[in-house]
C-alpha cells in the first residue's frame, strides 16, 4: 500500500509501505475512506518539532474494516467505523471514568495518511455505523475523529451551558468545531476571535454571534468592552500558545472556565496571576470515544456538519499540497481521498 511518510520539515512524500497486519488479536486493520491533514501535522513541517527519523503521518481517519483480530467482536469486515487519534480499551478505569484518551493501554495513532491503517485496540476504539453513510456524510464523520471531538471537549471543559456566553479563542479547524459545540451546548453568545474573512464566514454560519479581530491585550479589551468589563462564562482555547492562553485566561469571567485543548507549546501559566483570575481551567487531549456515538447521530441526522471545514479536497497522492495549502494558509484543512 501506499501512505505519507515524513523525512524533514517541508518533504513529505507519498510512498509504498508494507501493508498493516493484524499483530495484536485487539487489532484492526481498516481501508482508509477519507483521511486528512491536522494543525498539529503542521508542527515537524515547519521544523518546529523534530523529525530525527523518517515516519508515517496522520492520525484521523475514517474507513471500512478489513480485517479484525480474534479478540474483536464489536466491529466486522465490511463495516464503516470511526475511531479517534487516541486508541482505547474502552474498559479500563480511566475510559470507565470517560477519560479514554488517557486509557491505560492508550496509543496515539500515527499513520493514517494511508491507504490502510492499523488500529491498536480495535474493540474500544471503533464505532461502526448502522449502514454504509453516504460520501456526503464521511467528512462530516471523520471530522468527528479528531476537530469536532475536541471541539465538543473544549466547550465541555469550559462548562458551556444554555443560555451562557462563550469566547472560542482559535480560528483553526478545532476553534470552528468549538464553535458548533458552544451552539448545540446552548450558547447564547459565542465570540470567535478571527482576523481571516472565510473563517469569520464560517464561524458564523456555524453559530457565532459576534467576532473580535484583535488578539493579545487588545482581543481580550474587546471583549471586557464587549461584556460590561466582567468576561464571559466559558471560553475554548484552541491554539496552544502563551499567547493565546493567556487571552483566554482573561476573557474568562471570575468564576468562569477556560477549557484548552491546543496542544501547548512554551505555554506557561504565573501561577499568581491564575490564583487572582478565580477561573477554572481543564484541557487535554479530548476524550473523543466518549463522545462518537453522540457526535456521529448529530451528524447522520444533518444536526451539525462539522465537515464543512475541510476547504481543500486532494488525492491522498497530493498529501504533500495539502500540508503547504495549510502552512501557508490557503487551506482551513486539507482532506484526502485514496
Ligand atoms: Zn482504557
Amino acid at each position: 500500500m501506499r501512505g505519507a511518510v515524513i523525512h524533514a520539515p517541508g518533504d513529505v512524500r507519498f510512498e509504498t509501505l508494507d501493508d498493516p497486519e493484524i499483530l495484536e488479536p485487539t487489532d484492526a486493520v481498516i481501508r482508509t475512506a477519507v483521511t486528512c491533514v491536522c494543525g498539529t501535522d503542521l508542527w515537524p513541517w515547519r521544523g518546529l518539532d523534530a523529525t530525527d527519523e523518517a515516519h508515517p503521518m496522520g492520525h484521523e481517519y475514517v474507513g471500512f474494516v478489513e480485517a479484525a483480530g480474534s479478540e474483536v467482536t464489536s466491529v466486522k469486515p465490511g463495516q464503516f467505523v470511526v475511531g479517534s487519534f487516541a486508541t482505547s480499551d474502552n474498559t479500563c478505569a480511566n475510559c470507565r471514568n470517560g477519560w479514554q484518551s488517557n486509557c491505560v493501554n492508550r496509543e496515539f495513532m500515527t499513520t493514517c495518511q494511508a491507504e490502510y491503517v492499523r488500529i491498536p485496540n480495535a474493540q474500544g476504539t471503533l464505532v461502526a455505523t448502522e449502514e454504509v453513510p453516504g460520501e456526503e456524510f464521511w467528512p462530516g464523520l471523520l471530522a468527528v475523529s479528531d476537530v469536532m471531538g475536541t471541539g465538543w471537549y473544549a466547550a465541555e471543559a469550559a462548562e458551556v451551558g444554555p443560555g451562557s456566553t462563550a469566547v472560542v479563542v482559535g480560528d483553526g479547524a478545532v476553534g470552528l468545531c468549538g464553535v458548533i459545540a458552544a451552539k448545540e451546548m446552548g450558547a447564547e453568545r459565542i465570540i470567535a476571535m478571527s482576523r481571516h474573512e472565510s473563517r469569520q464566514k464560517l464561524a458564523r454560519e456555524f453559530g457565532a454571534t459576534d467576532i473580535v479581530t484583535e488578539r493579545g491585550e487588545d482581543g481580550v479589551a474587546r471583549i471586557k468592552e464587549m461584556t460590561e468589563g466582567i468576561g464571559v462564562d466559558s471560553v475554548l482555547e484552541c491554539v496552544g500558545t502563551g499567547e493565546a492562553m493567556r487571552q483566554a485566561l482573561h476573557s474568562a469571567r471570575p468564576g468562569g472556565n477556560v477549557g484548552f485543548v491546543g496542544l501547548p507549546h512554551e505555554v506557561a501559566i504565573d501561577g499568581e496571576e491564575l490564583f487572582f483570575t478565580h477561573v477554572g481551567l481543564r484541557g487535554g487531549p479530548a476524550p473523543v470515544r466518549r463522545f462518537l456515538p453522540d457526535l456521529i447521530d448529530r451528524v447522520l441526522s444533518g444536526r451539525i456538519d462539522p465537515g464543512k471545514v475541510f476547504d481543500l479536497t486532494l488525492p491522498l497522492e497530493q498529501v504533500a499540497e495539502g500540508y503547504r495549502a495549510m502552512d501557508e494558509r490557503r487551506a482551513i484543512k486539507a482532506l484526502l481521498t485514496p
